[in-house]
């Protein structure tokens, strides 16, 4: 029963049904198929299923902690568990992940309400520059607000209106970033960041959706206690992953990126806002190549654009369920 707790406003879907194993509550990936009505071909016997319609393709693997939906790689906060020749997906990942992105339908009563306001939050500022990549001179508050200010260009042209947390390089606290969100009544809400990592050879694009109640987040593999919390964003989690899907699918479509994937993690700026949400990890500053391409204000504005391309397609599919 921690599902409906955690599900409140949502009416939990009957035709899949949950099973214990092994401790763990799960759905068998050949339920899935039948309740979506998608075709299911083992790829590999008892270890790799997909399962495909004339819309959606989705590959599965034993014990990876991570599917496939059209080939974007979305995480999961379980890995998916092999029992008696069947493979089983985690419960909360099949009703809060998957079943948000291939039919949002499905969570009508808890549709928000037409986009109008959209807040970007470009990451850092002000004494906090972020990553940073000295021999290139690139910092990440200052490839964040570019970015920020193309999509905010974009989204304008797109009839959106969209406001930036900063509007100059200044140091603005995590939790004041959402309070700003929440006072201009956001619609939706986007923090732009770029990442470093002592490893130079790292790279790719990754956008984050706030974790499951009872999921440990993508950096960890279990539980701490207080992922037992109920956060303000996990009101929102069906609409979290639908915008994260959209966005990493645009991403990875329109850029020759690495897909890092739709993850998971607790961050200060998507827990206590009041709309749907998103973190945007739009490239490594230390990966040589990708340094050398954000010197480039073309390649900036490709970033900006697919994830402006992101937020309409999200848009898009709320706006069709009716
Ligand atoms: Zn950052």
């Amino acid at each position: 029963m921690v599902l409906l707790a955690c599900a409140g406003h949502v009416a939990l879907n009957g035709a899949v049904q949950s099973k214990t194993i092994a401790g763990r509550e799960v759905v068998n990936v050949s339920d899935i198929s039948n309740h979506l009505g998608m075709k299911m071909r083992w790829v590999e016997r008892g270890e790799r299923i997909s399962l495909a319609n004339q819309w959606t393709r989705i590959d599965i693997g034993s014990k990876e902690r991570h599917i496939l939906i059209n080939n974007v790689r979305i995480s999961l906060g379980r890995p998916v568990l092999a029992y008696r020749n069947q493979l089983y997906i985690d419960t909360l990942d099949w009703h809060f992940t998957l079943l948000p992105v291939i039919t949002p339908q499905q969570f009508k009563p808890s549709k928000p309400g037409p986009i109008r306001t959209i807040v970007i939050d470009p990451g850092h500022g002000g004494k906090d520059p972020g990553a940073v990549n000295k021999q290139m001179g690139l910092q990440e508050k200052s490839l964040t607000f570019d970015v920020s200010k193309r999509i905010q260009q974009h989204l304008t042209r797109a009839g959106f209106r969209v406001v930036l947390t900063r509007e100059n390089d200044t140091f603005i606290a995590l939790e004041d970033r959402t309070v700003i969100a929440n006072r201009h009544k956001a619609d939706l809400f986007l923090s732009i960041h770029f990442n470093s990592h002592a490893d130079g050879s790292a790279q790719g694009v990754e956008t984050f959706a706030f974790t499951l109640i009872n999921h440990p987040s993508t950096a960890r593999s279990s539980t701490v206690k207080s992922d037992r919390l109920h956060a303000q964003a996990n009101r929102h989690d069906p609409w979290n992953a639908l915008l994260g899907y959209h966005i990493q699918n645009r991403l990875i479509r329109g850029l020759s990126e690495r897909d890092r994937g739709l993850k998971r993690a607790r961050f200060t700026v998507l827990r206590d806002i009041r709309c749907p949400a998103a973190l945007i990890e739009l490239g490594f500053v230390s990966h040589p190549e990708t340094a050398r391409k954000l010197k480039n204000a073309n390649y900036r504005n490709q970033l900006a654009q697919n994830v402006a391309q992101g937020v309409i397609d999200y848009s898009a599919r709320i706006q069709a369920i009716r």
